[in-house]
């Protein structure tokens, strides 16, 4: 973890539009039915010339792109040429490395080899594929716009197409799914054999029709206890299958962390472009709108400001309580000299302080008992939450390390 560099290394662009709009999902997207994609969508063209007026408009940086994800939505709805020109376009403003990782989320049902093989030619060389459930009546009362079959399409033709790494998406904890049903699904991702699994417990959002629907603790929708065999199983054999846990919702196999996404987990900046994007850039976070309409405006108001951020500064106090969030995240964890370094030593005594309570259930590992961490040790003193037993209690932890970190402050 480095805390606190200037220039941002990553760009994220978010391409809104889905075939439907799964029950379970409250992103900023627009649903453009079946029928429609970036070959014969006005929407998605009018767009896709918006985004592009938003990153011309964005002053440049000394440092090129390490990182590009297209991410949504769904972005495979875009035609390869469309992903090209914001590729050619964010190069020409920032450069993008000859080693970049560019990923883009796709859904499978939305592109075909042709489709698959422009994009790889343009550089994406990172697929992360919706797969959600493996079974087709999960992914029907999810209201996903693909069944299992489309699935397994998908992965052939990312195969045949020779895109060197790709990782797949599941849930877990949705309504009616039994521990059986997941330890299947799991089984047939291994099969699969990905570079990297996101695997991420179900949040029924009040707004969505899941929201409406589910009361979260009651049935159909398994309970906390169900929910927490679920993640310890994922846990158990996706690390019996060669991964490795690097974050609470993510695994990897050797090499193959996703690079974009620890720019956020390492509280690093970032460029952000389209509806609904943040980013996070020069201390300040910026929240583009969340419709089309109101991002259009922001966007013409963007550029004519010169691409000027009226968002304050992070405060030091925000910095440190979103490095402390983002980095528990991580099985690398939090390093307390570097905290101590940036945000002083008080701020390590109440996080010690706080930790050495969950400490006794074994939910913290590196932690000196003696409280002296970050006073005295060298190499640098590493504290990260167990696995799974500290990632599964994860937000606990977190609330607690937040209250006390802002009581304190007060
Ligand atoms: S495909 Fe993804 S972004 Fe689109 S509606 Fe479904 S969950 Fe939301």
């Amino acid at each position: 973890m480095k805390l606190h560099r200037v220039c941002p290394r990553g760009a994220y662009v978010h391409i809104p539009f889905c075939r439907r709009r799964c029950f379970y999902c409250d992103f900023p997207v627009s649903v453009i039915g079946d029928r429609k994609s970036g070959e014969n969508s006005g929407t998605i063209a009018e767009y896709v010339e918006v985004l592009i007026e938003e990153i011309e408009a964005t002053p440049r940086s000394p440092h090129p792109l390490e990182t590009v994800f297209f991410g949504g939505g769904t972005p495979s709805l875009l035609t390869a040429a469309q992903i090209d020109r914001l590729l050619t376009v964010l190069d020409r403003q920032f450069g993008i490395a000859s080693d970049a990782e560019i990923s883009a989320e796709m859904d499978p049902g939305t592109f075909d080899r042709a489709k698959l093989s422009g994009y790889a030619r343009s550089g994406v060389n990172r697929v992360s594929l919706g797969v959600q459930a493996f079974e087709d009546d999960l992914l029907k009362l999810c209201g996903r716009s693909h069944d299992a079959e489309d699935i397994f399409t998908a992965v052939e033709n990312i195969r045949h197409v020779g895109i060197p790494n790709f990782s797949l998406d599941l849930i877990s904890g949705l309504p009616h799914q039994s521990l059986e049903q997941w330890r299947r699904a799991l089984d047939r991702a291994i099969a699969i054999s990905p570079n990297h699994l996101s695997c991420y417990d179900l949040v029924v959002e009040p707004v969505t029709p899941f929201g409406r629907f589910y009361k979260p603790g009651d049935r159909p929708l398994p309970d906390d206890d169900l929910t927490a065999q679920m993640y310890r199983l994922a846990a158990e054999m996706l690390s019996r299958a060669g991964y490795e846990h690097y974050e609470v919702s993510n695994y990897a196999k050797k090499g193959f962390q996703c690079r974009h996404n620890r720019l956020y987990w390492e509280n690093q900046p970032y460029y952000g472009f389209g509806m609904g994007a943040t980013s996070y850039v020069g201390d300040r976070r910026c929240s583009r709108p969340r419709t089309r309409k109101e991002y259009y405006e922001w966007v013409a108001r963007y550029k004519a400001s010169g691409g000027a951020i009226d968002e304050p500064p992070t405060s030091t106090e925000d910095r440190l309580l979103e490095t402390l969030m983002l980095g528990f995240r991580l099985s690398d964890g939090v390093n307390l000299l570097e905290i101590r370094e940036s945000f002083g030593a008080e701020s390590v005594a109440a996080i010690v302080e706080t930790l050495q309570v969950y400490d006794k259930n074994n939910w913290i590992e590196g932690l000196d008992r003696s409280g002296a961490i970050g006073e005295r040790r060298s190499p640098p003193a590493r504290v990260r939450l167990t696995d799974p037993e500290g990632f599964l209690f994860s937000n606990t932890i977190l609330a607690s390390l937040f209250e006390s970190l802002t009581v304190e402050s007060r």
